[in-house]
């Protein structure tokens, strides 16, 4: 399996497979881009049907580190690990995972992602400093990155919204760590909201909030001010575009386009689409301040300035009459250049 042959191999710097039968685990680690510094990004925890689709992912997601970070104005590249198969004690394998990210000797710097928990980057880091998404003392960064994704996208429905969501509704797809923060965020300002989730339990926490509760498979197409996807990606789609109600799209799912052309069928549709790696950031902005021992009071302010810098890049879009996602990968692209030629 050559790394180069993948269709999303995009000029990686550097892609490894880690692990075997001896270490109890099998994974991928992919650093996309270090000219703005070290490749950070977590580890998803996956059941992929193969090695291959392990690699796939682990390349997109990487490159999409690249331009969340630099996008950021993070001193951070883009790299994502992922593990597709643990076959011993998780304890075990994840300080095994640790020492293989060890042996990058700082390239890449992990943390939480999707099937990976606080426990697991404590034993990652019996292995290795390069590791974040622990919970430090009082005072410093760190921990569950959450909180702060959530925050940053409600910065940023705020904005999109003339700076309230009292009495707004808004329909929120996905009530799990950072769905069920962002709701506790817009019910606490007086927003109405509309939620849907698979899971039965993250659904009866968010009723807490008062929430009204829509179909999994209707609740694109609620109406509402504003859709806010917070599940999974490849929400927006051929199929779910045209049924979507509300006029502006902004939440925190990674890669919530299904290709290139739905960024277009939004524009066409005159819905706003605020693009996700722009509104997502809080978390690795919380991940940077822990990797390089920040205090937790410089967090919020960073994820606070999501909201005008999606602003900006939505103004750049309409003057440069590019979709919103087209404007934001045409800014980073620049912000890479100019750090090579640096
Ligand atoms: P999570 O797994 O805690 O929550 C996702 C929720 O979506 C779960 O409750 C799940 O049941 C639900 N869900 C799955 N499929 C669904 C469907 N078809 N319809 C409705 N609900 C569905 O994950 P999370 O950490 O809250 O992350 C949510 C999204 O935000 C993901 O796309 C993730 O990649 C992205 N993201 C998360 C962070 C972070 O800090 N956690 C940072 C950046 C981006």
């Amino acid at each position: 399996m050559d790394p180069k042959q993948n269709a999303s191999f995009d000029g990686h710097e550097d892609v490894v497979f880690v692990g075997g039968e001896a270490q109890g685990f099998a994974g991928v680690i992919a650093v996309h881009n270090t000219a703005l510094g070290p490749a950070a990004g977590g580890c998803r925890i996956w059941d992929y049907d193969s090695a291959d689709d392990a690699l796939t992912d682990a390349l997109r997601l990487s490159r999409g580190m690249t331009y969340k970070n630099a996008m950021a104005d993070l001193p951070l590249g883009g790299g994502k690990a992922v593990i597709y198969r643990i076959n011993t004690d998780r304890v075990e394998a994840f300080r095994s995972f640790g020492a293989a990210v060890e042996k990058l000797g700082g390239k890449y710097i992990t943390a939480e992602d999707v099937g990976a928990s606080v426990a697991d980057m404590r034993a990652i880091a019996g292995a290795t400093s390069h590791v974040a998404g622990i919970p430090k003392e009082h005072g410093q960064a760190g921990g569950d990155p959450s909180p702060m994704t959530a925050l940053g996208t409600f910065v940023s429905i705020k904005a999109l919204l003339g700076g309230s969501v009292q009495g707004r509704t808004i329909a929120v797809q996905g009530v799990g760590n950072v769905g069920f923060n962002l709701c506790k965020l817009l019910s606490g300002e007086g927003a109405k909201l509309v939620v849907a989730d698979v899971n039965k339990v993250n659904l009866q926490r968010a009723e807490a909030f008062g929430v009204e509760i829509a179909p999994v498979d209707q609740i694109h197409a609620v109406s509402a001010d504003l859709f806010s996807p917070c599940a999974l990606g490849a929400g927006l789609n051929a199929k779910t575009i045209p049924e979507l109600a509300a006029p502006i799209v902004c939440g925190a799912a990674n890669n919530q386009l299904a290709t290139e052309a739905d960024g277009a069928r939004l524009v066409e549709r005159g819905i706003t689409y605020a693009p996700d790696y722009v509104v997502n950031a809080g978390g690795i902005i919380n991940v940077s301040a822990e990797y390089l021992g920040e205090a937790s009071d410089v967090v919020e302010a960073r994820v606070r300035a999501i909201a005008p810098r999606l602003l900006r890049v939505l103004e750049t879009a309409k003057s440069e009459n590019l979709t919103p996602h087209q404007a934001a990968d045409r800014i980073v692209r620049d912000k890479l250049a100019a750090a090579r030629k640096g």
